[in-house]
């Protein structure tokens, strides 16, 4: 993976970021399950969950991108596949490791 395509992903990564931010209520409007349950209804547990732990990722992927070990597995340390991060670019597993990780930690994959 060459730095213009680490510097594309990053865009992206950030974009995905304020589309979370945007969804995620601010502490303002309160955090309260009324909040949540107003905007989406029954599923809001599910979708919030899944921002929040989404929103963790996509950070988690900007600070690799920061140290350099961006597109790395954390499981094996070999590349992820391009492809791969183009769908999914706070991916931190190879498609052989993703498959034995619990999977919770491979949300939403
Ligand atoms: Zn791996």
């Amino acid at each position: 993976m060459n730095h213009l395509e680490v510097a594309r992903l990053e865009r992206y990564l950030k974009f995905q970021l304020a589309e979370i931010l945007q969804e995620l209520p601010s502490t303002d409007e309160g955090d309260s399950d009324s909040t949540w349950s107003a905007k989406w209804g029954s599923s809001a547990n599910v979708l919030k969950e899944r921002l929040l732990h989404n929103r963790e990722e996509i950070i988690l992927a900007i600070d690799r991108i920061h140290k350099g070990t961006y597109g790395n597995c954390v499981g094996c340390g070999k590349q992820i596949d391009l492809r791969r991060l183009e769908v999914v670019p706070w991916s931190k597993f190879c498609i052989v490791c993703q498959a034995v990780v619990p999977k919770l930690a491979s949300w939403p994959y």
